[in-house]
């Protein structure tokens, strides 16, 4: 059995195919195309669950733009927030004056977004929007709204298209709601 078929065992369901995702990334990208028309973009990948999202979105803005990285983490080897956001590097680009599109892989809590929004505001940046592939509004604890977003899905936990358990199953093309017998270990 191949290693992809394995990790497929490990979910209850695909829950967005790969065409899915990139058909709804091709609309992402027009919009965010239109709306950044003429204005000097900086996209930010925040690491490491965006990387492969962040990668195809960026193919599909018609725009000249910069792109730069950011590690953050709130997450340890569980799926429940910890609540306290820790920067593991920073961005390298010269901020002034551009306009910040943030590409995370997906919002839970918010606490992770509205952490880097509000430091980001702080800064010489002219504008800061949020950009995610997920968006999992029934667990938000912040009053953070993202300006795009791909897919708004029911509280589970996803892995596959970069996003991780355990630093497992993000080369999995499709996403998918892992199974609880995974982390709950039965
Ligand atoms: P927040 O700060 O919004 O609670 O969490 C954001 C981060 O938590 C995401 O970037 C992601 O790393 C992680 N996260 C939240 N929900 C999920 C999920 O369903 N699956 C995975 N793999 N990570 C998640």
């Amino acid at each position: 059995m191949d290693t992809n078929a394995k990790l497929y065992q490990d979910l209850d369901c695909v829950l967005l195919t790969r065409d899915q995702i990139a058909a709804r990334i091709k609309e992402m990208g027009a919009k965010i195309t239109r709306d950044f028309e003429g204005k000097p973009l900086l996209c930010i990948c925040v690491l490491k669950g965006s990387v492969v999202f962040f990668s195809d979105l960026m193919r599909e803005i018609e725009l000249p733009l910069e792109i730069d990285f950011i590690s953050l983490s709130s997450y340890g080897a569980g799926t429940e927030s910890s609540g306290i956001i820790t920067e593991r590097s920073s961005l390298t680009r010269d901020i002034t004056g551009r306009h910040l599109l943030i590409v995370e892989d997906i919002v839970d809590s918010g606490r992770t977004l509205t952490y880097l929004k509000e430091h980001l505001k702080k800064s010489t940046a002219a504008s800061v929007s949020i950009c995610t592939l997920l968006d999992k509004p029934a667990r938000r604890q912040t009053d953070l709204v993202p300006d795009y977003s791909g897919f708004t899905i029911e509280d589970a936990f996803v892995v596959g298209y970069g996003l991780d358990y355990d630093e497992k199953y993000r080369n999995l093309p499709d996403v998918g709601v892992l199974s609880p017998r995974i982390y709950k270990g039965e």
